[in-house]
């Protein structure tokens, strides 16, 4: 999840994983992607790196395109 703080009306929401994943997808090769404001219909800009993280740690992930670090902690001792 992500909360975005509109630049516009200052109000609060949090875009879906899915809405997270089209900002993303048409906003390729750039820095920012152009979120709307459910509120006021504005677009802000947000750094991609947050929306990336938001889906990353999305509890369901439909496509497994980034290589994810080794799941196994094997640090842990008893
Ligand atoms: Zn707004």
């Amino acid at each position: 999840m992500i909360a975005i703080t509109c630049a516009k009306c200052s109000r609060r929401f949090t875009p879906t994983t899915e809405e997270i994943r089209a900002f993303l997808a048409a906003s390729q090769g750039q820095k920012h992607a152009r979120v709307l404001c459910p509120h006021c219909g504005r677009d802000n800009k947000v750094a991609l790196e947050r929306l990336r993280e938001a889906v990353r740690f999305a509890p369901s992930a439909p496509e497994a395109t980034v290589a994810a670090p080794a799941k196994d902690a094997t640090s842990e001792s008893a």
